[in-house]
């Protein structure tokens, strides 16, 4: 992209790391489908040799997810478990890692079943809590690593303030900005090393494509993340690599329209009889209200909801609706509707899932960008079979 200034966030999604092709003029990044390229001598070619190390589809999506979190350099992977794998790879044995207890079901499988083997020792705590932070570090501890807002709690924890006690322990502040998106909230602003997505949920945001990606700013770590990634290839294809590009062409819009209708469904089911509690990060009800304004420029598109239901009662709800589908994963257009309890969170044993705030009766909910009125009208009917 050509610009004298400082570009807008629609302006660097729609043209960062793009410019048309410069052999046919095509405006939008070819797929390009091919695993080597023609070399004019022997090691002379063209910054490309093999699609495992590099792809010119990769690299525009690469370049355009970096200008969208402030970074300079972003790694693409196959998937957002590939791209946490690739920074869990920086430890060794011996190493500790602090993780906030509110963690994505897949990165605490990770940790627990493929890290703790090899000697790396994780402790997980409740990152509101600074002085339990704190508490936790060790000589030995490398990375600090969390999500926020979370899943499914969107529980909020300060950026600034943790990347201040990461930096001071010298610790590696990692953080997973999916649920959030660049469009956002952006760590790396706030001191955070690496920064990570999962491409397949808001950046993606069409539900057909898995992807990941790393996002840094120092030089020397990008070049071991680049190492782990070309060692072990877990690279996305140039198909979804386009697919994702296309996705962040719209995310600006899609977001304002997702952060709409989630906060108009969060304020319609707080007033609801049936309804105990409802987590969503743009109400002043919500514990860590005041930390979300601060860094994030709206609410996002996920509503939590407890319902006054038992899990047979939340699990019928959660059948009996016609806009919203049942389905895992989110940060699609379409709306979805999850029960933790049931689905996404039951490989967590109950009493430690219910210590953790997480009710039977909650129902995650990622809004899609219909329209409200449906929306709403559907959450109306299928909370109306709680009467
Ligand atoms: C989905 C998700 C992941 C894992 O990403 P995949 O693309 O499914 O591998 C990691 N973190 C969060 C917060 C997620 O929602």
């Amino acid at each position: 992209m050509k610009s004298s200034h400082n570009p807008g966030f629609g302006t660097k999604a729609i043209h960062a790391g793009q410019s048309p092709d410069p052999t046919t003029g095509a405006i939008m990044t070819p797929v390009f489908q091919t695993s080597t390229y023609v070399q004019e001598a022997p090691g002379k070619n063209k910054g490309y040799d093999y699609s495992r190390s590099h792809n010119p589809t990769r690299t525009a999506l690469e370049q355009n997810l970096a200008a969208l979190e402030g970074g300079r350099f972003g790694l693409g992977f196959a998937s957002g478990m590939a791209a946490i794998h690739c920074v869990l790879n920086l430890l060794q044995t011996g190493d500790h890692v602090i993780a906030g207890n509110d963690l994505y079901g897949g990165t605490y499988r990770i940790i627990k079943t493929l890290y703790e083997k090899f000697g790396v020792a994780t402790t997980f705590v409740d990152l509101t809590d600074h002085a339990q932070l704190q508490g936790a570090f060790r000589p030995n501890t490398k990375l600090v690593m969390l999500e926020t807002p979370t899943n499914p709690l969107l529980r909020c924890f300060d950026l600034t303030a943790i990347a201040a006690i990461c930096k001071q322990r010298g610790a590696l502040a990692f953080a997973d900005n999916t649920f959030a998106t660049p469009y956002l909230q952006n760590p790396l602003a706030h001191g955070w090393d690496v920064v990570v997505h999962s491409t397949t949920k808001y950046l993606g945001g069409h539900s057909d494509v898995v992807g990941g990606a790393l996002i840094s700013n120092d030089e020397a770590l990008h070049k071991r993340l680049a190492h782990f990634q070309n060692s072990c290839g877990g690279t996305p294809g140039p198909m979804d690599c386009f697919l994702v590009l296309r996705g962040t062409k719209t995310l600006h819009v899609r977001m304002d329209r997702h952060c709409q209708n989630a906060l108009a469904v969060a304020r319609w089911l707080e007033s609801h009889p049936k309804v105990a509690r409802v987590f969503y990060p743009w109400l002043p009800s919500h514990p860590q209200h005041a930390i979300a304004k601060k860094q994030m420029r709206a609410g996002g598109g996920m509503v939590s909801v407890e319902l006054k239901a038992t899990v047979a009662q939340a699990m019928d709800v959660c059948s009996s609706f016609e806009v919203f589908s049942l389905a895992e994963s989110l940060g699609g257009v379409e709306s979805l509707v999850d029960h933790p309890a049931s689905m996404t969170h039951a490989s967590i044993p109950a009493a430690t899932r219910r210590a953790s705030g997480l009710e039977d009766g909650l129902v995650r909910l990622s809004v899609g960008i219909e329209d409200e009125a449906d929306l709403i009208a559907d959450l109306d009917r299928a909370l109306g079979r709680l009467k």
